[in-house]
């Protein structure tokens, strides 16, 4: 097996919503892993493994937002898609360090089966280096690919690719996917590929001049057919909201298009492929509080699910698995919801931050500007009193205005209080190292080729386990060169 050299890990840099401001950092320097290290990982990816592995990560995905998405889409009796799927269980999501994860640990304990510390990425609690399942798919000489509506180079989606040694990280990222050159990335986060960010190199056209297509909007996405490499970079930083793109005239794809683009580069020829899809800005609404982008965001999720599950339903040798890394904010349904009224709201919380406006004398937004931006995007009339807790809760300590990714959480808690949306008390989000995680557990569903396994409470260390030492009955040629790992059931797909 290839062993890939990567860094130790410290911190993901400008992982705002990953808990990467809480600083920790590893004593430990560089370690690479030796041969004689990797033949004690406890899974490999072999003939009894899934030809094709489809993950699919719905970010702060709990069963609080998936009610909340269901009772806005279509009232108590409908149903979510990836409510179908035959096989259904629990899943622990604690890290090595903490009770509740960040996106980082969540997505490397996913990715590895190691637990880390909030704030590491694709290394163990000691930080030392471990290879994620899509590496050992990749050894395998199968194609591998990850696609995320946030920037394709933060927590979860690197935790499958890369390790990062400094809060440069994004940077390093970029750089280390090139290097390892996987087959298919697709998301936000041009920032990080450009010559600003990359000491003047312009990290694209080195994609390009090593073979890559890349794409930047809806439309070049459509029109790449399937080149053997694809590199899709539709937004500078995060994809943007659902809820906004109208407002924007964005001509980014939509987590379908892109996940459709995917299967199709990645399943070009026979050798198989790993794919991991995420919905990550389920868990920048849920930050917010905000329940109709939860919603918004979970049915995009939802639909790409549904859309991938009936590309695997024919073939027999495809696993999907749906599941969430972490819950935030403790989300729930309420009996007083009201849903007519989040349905109304059209922009985001962060959009609607965007729309304030300073108040010159006081260094803060203007009364007038907070009551008619409530007013026109959110359907309240605030009183004097509720504008001035609110411009109270949106300063530090220091009296500086948060970012507006934070002026947009206490907004989105605003309209939450207002239109009684069950979550997390906002001092229990301010003192909280990730912005508002709970360690609640997730629901973990899968269908296909050894899917059969996935049952009962599992932790987030189980999953890679589960997936490449799975029994496939492989059209009743039995799983060949077993290495008596795993649960050989002699199961064929279970659909
Ligand atoms: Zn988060």
């Amino acid at each position: 097996m290839s062993v890939k050299k990567k860094f130790t890990a410290t911190v993901a840099a400008g992982a705002i919503f990953s808990g990467g401001f809480i600083g920790l950092t590893s004593e430990k320097s560089p370690i690479s892993i030796t041969a004689e290290e990797t033949q004690e990982e406890k899974v490999g990816v072999d003939k009894k493994s899934p030809e094709n592995v489809i993950v699919m990560v719905g970010d702060g995905l709990g069963v609080g937002q998936m009610e909340i998405a269901r009772l806005l889409e279509s009232g108590k009796s409908g149903d979510l898609f990836m409510e179908s799927l035959e096989n259904v269980g629990l899943m622990r999501t604690y890290s090595a360090d903490n009770a509740v994860t960040d996106s980082g640990a969540a997505g490397t304990a996913l990715a590895t089966g190691e637990k880390t510390y909030n704030g590491g990425i694709g290394v163990d609690s000691e930080g030392q280096e471990t290879d994620s399942i899509l590496d050992l798919y990749q050894d395998q000489g199968k194609k591998v690919g990850v696609i995320s509506t946030n920037t394709v180079t933060d927590a979860t989606p690197a935790a499958y690719t890369a390790s990062v040694a400094d809060r440069d990280g994004q940077d390093e990222i970029a750089r280390q996917m090139l290097e390892h050159q996987y087959d298919v990335l697709l998301g936000g986060g041009a920032d990080y590929f450009s010559p600003e960010s990359q000491d003047g190199t312009d990290l694209v056209e080195e994609f390009q001049s090593s073979g890559y297509e890349v794409v930047d909007n809806e439309s070049s996405l459509e029109d790449a057919e399937t080149p053997e490499k694809l590199l899709g970079l539709f937004n500078d930083s995060y994809m943007s909201y659902k809820t906004d793109r109208d407002e924007l005239n964005s001509e980014e794809p939509t987590l379908e298009a892109m996940t459709q683009k995917g299967l199709d580069v990645l399943s070009q020829d026979d050798d198989g492929f790993f794919l991991m899809v995420e919905g990550a800005r389920i868990d920048h609404a849920a930050h917010a509080a905000d329940a109709t982008g939860v919603w918004q965001e979970t049915m995009e999720f939802d639909r790409t699910v549904e859309q991938v599950v009936n590309w695997a339903e024919d073939r027999d040798d495809t696993m999907v698995v749906v599941l969430a890394d972490h819950e935030t904010m403790g989300m729930s349904a309420t009996e007083p919801m009201d849903i007519e009224g989040l349905k109304d709201i059209e922009v985001s919380p962060e959009y609607m931050a965007q729309q304030l406006a300073t108040d010159e004398e006081t260094g803060t937004f203007s009364v007038e500007s907070v009551k008619q931006v409530f007013q026109e995007y959110a359907n309240i009339d605030l009183t004097d009193q509720e504008v001035d807790q609110f411009l109270t809760k949106i300063e530090d300590n220091d009296g500086e205005v948060y970012a507006a990714y934070r002026v947009g959480w206490e907004i989105g808690s605003v309209i939450a209080d207002h239109y009684k949306v069950g979550a997390l008390d906002t001092d229990i989000r301010a003192e909280s190292g990730t912005g508002g995680h709970t360690g609640n557990m997730v629901p973990v569903f899968a269908t296909g080729a050894g899917s059969e396994d996935f049952e009962g409470v599992m932790d987030n260390t189980d999953i890679i386990e589960l997936i490449a030492n799975s029994a496939k009955d492989n059209n009743g040629k039995g799983p060949e060169n077993s290495n008596g790992k795993g649960k050989d059931k002699g199961k064929g797909p279970n659909k």
